[in-house]
């Protein structure tokens, strides 16, 4: 294999005290001796050795390198190392998508026998991977309050291995006081998951909360312009490992062009969550002004339950909000097709803002006591703040607003 170490060393500076927008920017980059500025991308499915000798020895792991794409990919492992840079943790395994991310963290962690206890506001394919998929193997999944630690408390079994939550939750965003969920699993040999997707590590950073995993669906924010799937788990090397072990016989690995896209995201991560932000509170404060608005559901309006837990553990406040208006599931309709530049779609983190209506889309299966138990009414409406000039994003909102 080329060794690159002397030709690098020219860039080796010490990263361990840098702070995050220097990580984002340059951690985990090997440049090759073409002397490329930006990161590299290898769009190669294997690898060659110089000898019969090299190649045993690399198939071995008796010497260190690359074998097969599946295994390891230059261009995913600078995407793997400034991911964990950013999460603070020690190693990362990026993933097809943020599903198989979630998959994986399951598969290297339970086993028949074991019970899981999430969060009951996850992501809706999370809920189907647990209740489909998980219970066929065997394993026991409860849903808990997000907010009531009483409720992790008393759902916890002899048998309890793996505690799983967002926060942020979605469409709601209620806020979790992730220490103390933390300290309850640990209290009990129980690991902390921790999915990420919603603020991402410029905003939160699990691990330092307590967290043991943190999964990401990379689509969403890190990308920041809805191009590619994509995925990662960050934590401890003896977490991650098995998660590796996954990821490489069953296959849900990144592709070099995607780790690449989202290498490039990572960037411009912090100036995009900040103007995410700056976008979404001012829009939340606009919508509380409105006379058709009922609600705002935002954490960082002082109004919101958990403004100040939002303060202790984010250092900003995302760019996902939701709002009520009247006139139930007729109202919330037609300021959706009021719109025409929001995006009618229920992605989220990209820089064009969308607009979903919860109780018909994202969370449609849901019976109508499950939804009312979640808090999603017939008038709720989810916006993901992008990145176009607040008063354009009012503008589109405020025409079905104004019509009600
Ligand atoms: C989108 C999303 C996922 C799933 O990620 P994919 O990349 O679509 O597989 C998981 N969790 C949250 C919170 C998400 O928003």
């Amino acid at each position: 294999m080329t060794d690159f170490s002397e030709f690098n060393a020219r860039y080796q500076s010490d990263l361990t005290d840098a702070e995050f927008e220097t990580l984002a920017v340059r951690a985990g980059q090997v440049r090759t001796p073409e002397c490329e500025h930006s990161e590299a991308i290898f769009p190669t499915s294997s690898y060659v050795f110089n000898s019969a000798a090299e190649a045993a020895a690399r198939f071995s792991g008796d010497v260190e390198g690359n074998v097969y794409s599946r295994y390891t990919n230059p261009t995913v492992r600078t995407f793997e190392e400034r991911l964990a840079a950013l999460e603070a943790g020690e190693a990362c395994a990026a993933t097809a998508s943020g599903m198989a991310a979630i998959y994986a963290v399951c598969m290297a962690h339970l086993k028949t026998g074991d019970h899981l206890i999430s969060s009951r506001s996850v992501f809706g394919s999370t809920n189907v991977l647990f209740e489909k998929f998980l219970k066929k193997f065997g394993i026991e999944v409860s849903y808990v309050d997000l907010l009531d630690i009483n409720d992790w408390k008393s759902a916890l079994q002899e048998n309890t291995k793996l505690f799983f939550l967002e926060s942020p939750s979605n469409p709601v965003i209620e806020i979790a006081d992730i220490p103390a969920i933390a300290d309850l699993a640990h209290q009990n040999d129980v690991l902390l998951v921790v999915d990420n997707c919603f603020c991402t590590p410029a905003i939160q950073q699990p691990l330092k909360l307590g967290a043991d995993l943190v999964v990401h669906s990379a689509t969403k924010y890190i990308d920041g312009q809805g191009r590619c799937v994509g995925g990662a788990v960050v934590g401890s090397f003896e977490l991650i490992e098995p998660v590796i072990g996954v990821l490489r016989s069953a296959g849900p690995t990144m592709s070099p062009f995607n780790a690449w896209v989202f290498t490039k995201g990572l960037e411009t991560l912090s100036l995009r969550m900040k103007a995410h932000t700056e976008n979404a509170l001012a829009l939340a404060q606009w919508l509380e002004q409105q006379p058709n608005v009922t609600k705002v559901n935002y954490c960082g309006l002082p109004s919101h339950p958990q403004y100040q837990l939002a303060q202790q553990q984010q250092s900003m406040f995302g760019g996902v909000l939701s709002f009520e208006v009247k006139g139930g599931r007729e109202g919330a309709w037609k300021v959706v097709d009021a719109t025409r530049m929001i995006s009618i779609t229920a992605n989220l983190g990209d820089a064009k803002t969308t607009i979903t209506h919860p109780a018909t889309t994202t969370h449609g299966r849901l019976t109508d006591e499950e939804r009312e138990r979640a808090g999603i009414s017939q008038g709720l409406l989810r916006i993901a703040v992008g990145l176009e000039g607040v008063a354009d994003i009012q503008k589109d909102i405020a025409a079905g607003l104004n019509a009600l």
